[in-house]
């Protein structure tokens, strides 16, 4: 399936089984914000849950936070988004679309990847089992040309919004002759910055309101608190602060459903060193960050890291763990070596302390910063494209099957009567009434059966129980799993254990070790 193709399907499932809504839809939607639906709502809790186990929990040094969404304006000022929180957005003339300028740029590298991909793929056809593609990709002229163009662009793009030199962001989109996606016309306006955060008002009367923002970050709410946590928690270095959070952004270009929402969800955590030791830590969350990833069984060539060309103000390394999403490698979750630019910062705007005494060196110190944060409903979109397909199956019917991560599936379990009589729906509703003290589970007896078990397949639900006529003899069910089909003649009352067996958090992130 083309990648357009595949990422249509993609949304129009998330709609027809319940997952994700265009907000206010009744009255035309509100560009790119969107609503969780009975199932989706189900899916990005586990998801939060799954992180939040593998992150707070699990480890004895980081604790959880639940800061609010409003914070006092100066801490934006502090944290440099007022002066620093922008992008660079530029106009084309003709059409009058918007676009991001670097984003623009990205994307023409994206286009000059998928060249070098395409002679990959020829070569490998070609050579077949004697292929040798890291061979080839360092040796081929036509392939070390393309990957040139790619690191020569991509580095002048970092300099340039490094030293917000827009005049040049704009002379690089001219060289490279970068038309409007939509249009093809290469008339554009000059590259100017645009600050992201949304401002609201604070106050009843008018005169005494103050100006507030909308959190663009979750991260804030966690440096503010560095103090309180700490001494409450009687913390010792290296501790880590976490939280998941909603976040907003008054993003210039928001198309691609919730990959890039104005309002979304974060998972922030943030680790508290001692200065001099990042480079280490760095690595050390680089590596636990992609184990995470691959516990969950997306597939290992899915993802890929990205170092930064430009560094943010407060960063002295990051690179981003990339997904590849139906529309192409993509940022899931960055990794940031922030050093001690926010607390210092908040430190010099409040003229509080912010400091930590080491008792094992008799010195005081402001702690270096290292951050993971990822996007909920980037990852929601990563595991739902993920998971979708489309099966043509041995007898050559087809089905559409979202397979899921049973950890991670809204419904874990549906229980069928195969018809709705003779006692079939009362066992199978105490079946129901049983399992649901430790799974979401799903009762249905509409349809034929084989009709609901293609219904919970492009639902995610990983088992269908099924009750028939054997059932009233011995007390057994038949229980089909998702993916394989393979259906089993079980014991009622080994379901609980057979079904907590795919789907505890300890089974999947045990993976990690
Ligand atoms: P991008 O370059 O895609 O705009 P970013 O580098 O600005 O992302 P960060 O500020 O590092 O993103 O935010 C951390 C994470 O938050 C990102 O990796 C992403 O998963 C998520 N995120 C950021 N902006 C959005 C958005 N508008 N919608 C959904 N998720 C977002």
């Amino acid at each position: 399936m083309a990648n357009d193709d595949q990422f249509k399907k993609v949304i129009s499932h998330a709609k027809e089984y319940g997952y994700v809504f265009q907000s206010s839809e009744i009255y035309d939607g509100l560009s790119a914000v969107y609503d969780y639906a009975q199932n989706g709502a189900e899916l990005k809790k586990n998801i939060r849950d799954y992180w939040w186990k593998a992150m707070v929990q699990m480890h004895d040094n980081i604790v959880g936070i639940d800061a609010s969404i409003f914070m006092h304006p100066t801490t934006w000022k502090a944290s440099g988004h007022v002066d620093a929180f922008n992008d660079p957005l530029i106009d084309n003339k003709d059409s009058k679309k918007r676009y991001r300028a670097d984003v623009l740029v990205e994307d023409y590298c994206a286009k000059i990847e998928a060249k070098i991909d395409k002679e990959v793929a020829k070569a490998e056809k070609r050579f077949g089992d004697a292929f040798n593609k890291e061979e080839f990709v360092s040796t081929n002229p036509r392939v070390l040309r393309y990957t040139e163009d790619i690191e020569t662009t991509l580095k002048r793009l970092g300099k340039s919004l490094s030293n917000e030199d827009l005049t040049d962001v704009k002379a690089l989109i001219e060289e490279l002759e970068i038309a409007d996606p939509m249009t093809g016309s290469r008339n554009w306006t000059d590259v100017k910055q645009f600050n992201l955060m949304f401002g609201t008002k604070l106050g009843a009367s008018a005169e005494h309101a103050m100006d507030l923002y909308l959190r663009p970050e979750t991260a804030q709410g966690i440096f503010v608190n560095f103090s309180n946590v700490q001494k409450s928690g009687r913390m010792k270095i290296p501790f880590g602060i976490a939280q998941t959070g909603k976040a907003f952004r008054n993003e210039i270009v928001a198309r691609q459903f919730i990959f890039r929402m104005r309002e979304f969800e974060q998972m922030e955590m943030q680790f508290f060193i001692k200065p001099g030791t990042q480079m280490e830590w760095f690595e050390y969350w680089k590596e636990h960050r992609m184990k995470w990833h691959l516990s969950l069984g997306l597939g290992k060539e899915n993802y890929r890291f990205h170092a930064h060309e430009k560094l943010a103000h407060y960063a002295d390394a990051a690179t981003d763990i990339e997904f590849k999403f139906p529309f192409g490698f993509k940022e899931l979750e960055g990794i940031h070596s922030r050093t001690d630019f926010d607390l210092k910062q908040h430190e010099k705007h409040s003229g509080k302390k912010l400091q930590y005494f080491d008792h094992e060196e008799n010195a005081s110190y402001t702690p270096y910063v290292l951050e993971t944060s990822i996007g909920l409903d980037r990852m929601f979109l990563a595991i739902f494209s993920n998971a979708l397909e489309d099966e043509t199956l041995e007898d050559g019917s087809t089905r559409t099957v979202l397979k899921l991560p049973a950890v991670l599936a809204p419904v874990k379990a549906a229980i069928l009567p195969l018809v709705k009589k003779d006692g079939l729906p009362e066992i199978a509703k105490q079946i129901f009434e049983d399992l649901k003290w430790d799974f979401n589970v799903d009762y249905d007896e509409k349809d034929a059966v084989g009709r609901r078990y293609r219904r919970q397949d492009a639902n995610g639900t990983p088992f269908c129980i099924t009750v028939d006529h054997d059932t009233l003899e011995d007390n057994t069910v038949t229980i089909r799993h998702r993916d394989s089909m393979e259906q089993q003649r079980v014991k009622i009352e080994d379901l609980t254990g057979i079904i907590k067996k795919e789907v505890d958090v300890k089974h999947w992130l045990k993976k990690m070790a």
